[in-house]
């Protein structure tokens, strides 16, 4: 199996990148360059289509392309439906693009599910069948692996567990709902809720840190405050925690995985985040599940998109 090979693709907002890896999930080739999304469909089109010939081998041989898009997907049509970060890209056939010009199998998945196969396959779900990928950064994403295989519901439009209301008196999301876990305790939730307090005259570091500059702050540096003892920083990481914590602890009841495997930028914060996450656990989810079900951080890191192309490439050929 080692002799076949895969060119994964992680189509980001800012970055595309491109690796080759053989079916063990050694890198062989690896190359990142700017999306330049505010060009247009057709130049991040070449873009792409340029990353995956510097990855190609001298010897042609490559079993399949996969590649992680960030927006919802229509499986059955290899369409990328929209994307949030990518301005014009509504209803783009990326998989016969790519079929078209490389005449090799595409598979093209979201990203967040891409991810959470990344995590199943090389990361920290090696040997589980159920688990359950949470990415907590600018927004919240999630992906969902039963019996080893992806699950995106009927149309692909499932496993959105950044858009489950988690109070229905919160603000409203850019999705529509009201309350989502995303507009409550992504690190764009830190961060407003971070300069609320300070408007409301919360004492905390973080003015300092920005120098006044309330705009400045982002939940990087409610990390850092927090990292020294900031009242507030603490707080905040609290808040966001008991969100992330009743969410969890209802994914529990619903689906009763075996993992969750937390990701993303803002678990950087490590155990200004983990340590709330789990009390509200500890305190609501009964015993029987908490015997049997992880929490643990990621441990792919940014190139997790990466792994995942491949992941969904050996799932999709069943290797
Ligand atoms: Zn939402």
């Amino acid at each position: 199996m080692s002799s076949l090979r895969f060119v994964a693709v992680d189509l980001g907002g800012t970055q595309i990148r491109a690796a080759r890896y053989t079916a063990d999930g050694v890198q062989e080739a690896r190359v990142a360059m700017a999306t330049g999304a505010s060009d247009g469909v057709e130049f991040v089109m070449r873009r792409i289509k340029s990353a995956i010939r510097q990855v190609w081998p001298m010897d042609e041989k490559v079993s399949a392309i996969g590649i992680g898009a960030p927006g919802p997907i229509d499986f059955s049509q290899g369409i990328l439906r929209f994307a949030p970060n990518l301005p014009g890209w509504e209803n783009v056939p990326l998989r016969d693009e790519l079929l078209d010009a490389f005449d090799i199998p595409v598979f093209l998945g979201n990203d967040a599910d891409v991810a959470g196969l990344g995590e199943h396959r090389f990361g920290a779900g090696q040997g589980v069948s159920n688990m359950i990928y949470m990415t907590i950064s600018t927004g919240v994403g999630g992906g969902m692996i039963f019996d080893n295989r992806l699950f995106t519901g009927g149309q692909g439009l499932g496993g959105e567990i950044g858009h489950m209301a988690v109070d229905p008196h919160g603000p409203r999301c850019n999705c529509g709902n009201i309350g989502c876990l995303e507009v409550m305790a992504s690190g764009t939730a830190i961060a407003r809720r971070a300069r609320e307090r300070l408007d409301a005259g919360d004492p905390s570091m973080l003015r300092e840190m920005v120098e006044g500059d309330l705009s400045k702050i982002t939940a990087k540096e409610v990390n850092e405050a927090g990292a020294a003892g900031d009242e507030l920083a603490l707080e905040l990481f609290e808040e966001a925690g008991a969100y992330l914590g009743s969410a969890i602890v209802s994914l529990m009841y619903m689906l009763n995985p075996s993992l969750f495997v937390l990701g993303g930028g803002v678990t950087h914060a490590g155990n200004l985040l983990f340590a709330p996450i789990r009390r509200i656990v500890k305190d609501r989810a009964p015993a029987i599940y908490q015997e049997r079900t992880k929490i643990v951080k990621a441990e792919l890191g940014r190139d997790v998109g990466l792994w995942g192309a491949l992941a969904l490439c050996l799932m999709e050929l069943h290797l």
